[in-house]
């Protein structure tokens, strides 16, 4: 039996639920098909979103109206901001999300999309038309036409699961790996790698010794991600924090030999920054404790999922190591951890829009592109489903650059750049990140997306208020201007130069307190709080956001700088370990060589540009 649609998306993660969402709101016919629909929006490892980087992802989702914010939104049981007391642009909303509420809201959400189909079951095959691929075949034999076909099968292509000595087919625990479209896509001839990522053991919380663990709350004043979102909806509850022991080191390393890891049984690159405990014994062997958050799965969920020892040590040695862990010596473990092994695409078999360059209507997106983590997933999925759909509409595809968002960097550097271990996104890889807050997402993207057909109609009214009346307090502040010796008579001394300061001026100052701005010009204490705030950002980073991009203009030009074959990268302060040791062993001859090394930052580039200069200086 044949269907037709425009799209069909294969696999209901985090980027499949975006893809067709996505598709479907740009007015596409659109299909997603998935193993088990009752998994749609599942959180395979833990139970948290955004962070660091993958934060801003989340709001830039949210910018082009998709479902990740407002989902983890609902359901959030603790919020923190991480990185409080630094910058707004570095830092990251998080959320401890209830796993079950979670799949929920992407589900409803799901099923509300006008356009949108879903359907349980597992693609075994591509219909192909000559080098176009133009459906799907499922495991009972129907076939499904489709313009465009988005793959988003996550970790689930040849996927094996690693518990200590014992090996599986899987994709993910309790859900079969994908190995009939996995002999299609070797047909393809792309270009494949394998990666590794793990989890660690799922606990009883119920066993846990609570009293014995230091407690974490929340923020007192949550930060939510959603644009749209108002307000806390789930039960707030606390996270415990615990320690290894000398102990636990010991069980780990008398054991190393029976972990899928080290016993020589995974031959994939695993993400160092997400290491496993035994990768951290064995790397960082001089430390004697690591720290451990017991992050609550739910609040009607007595699962704890432990972060900080993902593992894949035997069963009996995962029970062995918890006795060794303050509060957790009588817990019982609810699920083992461990590692899983699959394929992935090398992304730079793919356009920006994320179509496979030598595959017609087929567009990849998520952990398939060798990335990892549901952000990335999410953001992934977003743009492939947009582009699925321009393409089944006969429209040129969509993408977006490095300047205007953390999706364009991601974008840029899977697709140009490729990856050598599991890609996740850090504040650090994007070189305009003072410009690129998660505060301005919906500034930067929102009208985009309103052009492209992604944003609806309730996120288009909110953004043209907020924008409007972030306009009315920017003309406000910059309206007039007061001298030195006015200034000074309301407590704000600056230079006594004689030129007048507006308030917009004053507020790129952390030190000027707003009470003293409104005592001189009181329409300020007329504007909403949310204006306000908005203002002092932008404000506080006017001056850096130009003097960046010339920044990164010269950093360019000077790009072709040689770099010291004796360089010593150990003595280069600043830099991060990882780079310090892919440095040494790439040994760069030019900063141009250096930048493309996997995982190189632009804030690295300009330590080495700065080290080459003194090198310089040195031999005049
Ligand atoms: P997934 O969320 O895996 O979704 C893939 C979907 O495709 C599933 O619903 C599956 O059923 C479906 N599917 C697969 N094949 C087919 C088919 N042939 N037909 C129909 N449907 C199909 N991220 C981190 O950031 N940090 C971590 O520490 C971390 N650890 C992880 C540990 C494990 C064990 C796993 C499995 C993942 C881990 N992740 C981690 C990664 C995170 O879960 C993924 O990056 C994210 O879920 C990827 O989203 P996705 O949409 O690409 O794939």
């Amino acid at each position: 039996m044949k269907h037709g649609f425009d799209v069909v998306v294969v696999g209901g993660g985090h980027a499949g639920a975006e893809a067709a969402d996505a598709a479907a709101r740009c007015g596409a016919r659109t299909l997603l098909v998935t193993q088990d629909l009752g998994r749609s929006g599942e959180m395979s490892c833990n139970p948290a979103i955004g962070g660091l980087g993958k934060g801003h992802l989340v709001r830039e989702i949210d910018a082009l109206d998709g479902i990740m914010a407002r989902a983890a939104d609902a359901a959030g049981i603790q919020f923190r901001l991480l990185n409080r007391r630094k910058g707004p642009a570095v830092q990251g909303p998080r959320a401890q999300c209830d796993r079950r509420l979670y799949r929920q809201a992407v589900q409803n959400a799901l099923h509300r999309r006008r356009g949108l189909r879903l359907l349980g079951g597992e693609v075994v095959d591509l219909l192909m038309a000559g080098e176009a691929v133009v459906g799907v075949v499922l495991a009972d034999g129907t076939e499904i036409e489709a313009s465009a076909v988005v793959l988003t099968t996550g970790t689930f292509l040849r996927g094996v699961i690693h518990v200590g000595e014992r090996s599986i087919e899987g994709g993910r625990m309790g859900d079969p790996s994908a190995v009939r479209l996995a002999c299609r896509i070797d047909d393809f001839g792309l270009p494949l790698g394998r990666l590794k990522t793990g989890t660690p053991p799922r606990l009883d919380g119920r066993t846990i010794d609570w009293s014995r663990v230091e407690r974490q709350l929340g923020d007192p004043d949550p930060t939510l991600f959603s644009f749209l979102s108002e307000t806390v909806t789930a039960p707030q509850v606390e996270c415990g924090i615990t320690r290894t022991t000398e102990r636990t080191h010991d069980v780990i390393r008398k054991n190393l030999g029976r972990s899928a890891m080290y016993g020589g049984r995974i031959d994939g690159v695993g993400p160092r920054y997400c290491p496993s405990i035994e990768d951290k014994i064995v790397r960082f062997a001089d430390k004697t404790s690591h720290q451990i958050f017991l992050e609550p799965e739910g609040v009607d969920d007595p699962t704890v999922y432990p972060n900080g020892i993902s593992t894949s040590l035997p069963e009996d040695v995962q029970n062995d190591l918890l006795t060794s862990i303050p509060g957790l010596e009588r817990a019982r473990i609810l699920q083992p951890g461990y590692a899983i092994e699959y394929d992935y695409v090398d992304p730079r078999a793919l356009r920006r829009s994320l179509a496979v360059q030598s595959v017609d209507g087929l567009f990849l997106a998520g952990q398939i592109n060798g990335t990892t983590g549901y952000e990335e997933a999410a953001a992934q999925g977003l743009l492939a489903g947009l582009n699925a759909a321009r393409t089944a509409a006969g429209l040129h595809e969509a993408s977006f650059d490095r300047a205007e968002s953390y999706l364009g960097v991601m974008i840029d550097d899977l697709t140009s750049r490729g990856v050598a271990e599991p890609y996740r996104m850090f504040t650090s890889r994007a070189e305009f990140r003072l410009t690129l807050r998660a505060d301005n997402a919906d500034a930067r993207l929102t009208d985009r997306g309103l052009a492209l057909g992604l944003v609806g109609e309730a996120r288009r009214r909110v953004w043209a208020q907020k924008r409007e009346a972030i306009e009315e307090a920017k003309a406000i502040a910059k309206d007039s201007a007061a001298s030195p010796s006015i200034l000074a008579r309301h407590g704000i001394h600056v230079s006594l130069d004689g030129v007048p300061r507006s308030a917009y001026d004053l507020m790129a100052s952390p030190d000027v307190e707003l009470d003293r701005l409104i005592g001189i010009w009181p329409a300020l204490g007329t504007l909403s709080g949310a204006s306000v705030h908005q203002l002092l950002i932008e404000a506080r980073y006017a001056r850096y956001a130009d003097r960046q991009a010339q920044d990164v203009e010269r950093l360019r030009k000077e790009e072709a700088i040689s770099l010291a074959r004796d360089l010593d990268y150990d003595a280069v302060p600043g830099l991060s370990a990882e780079l310090r040791e892919k440095l040494s062993v790439a040994r760069p001859e030019t900063l141009a060589q250096a930048e493309r090394i996997e995982g190189m930052t632009p804030a690295a580039l300009t330590l080495l540009l700065i080290e080459a200069r003194r090198s310089e200086r040195r031999r005049v």
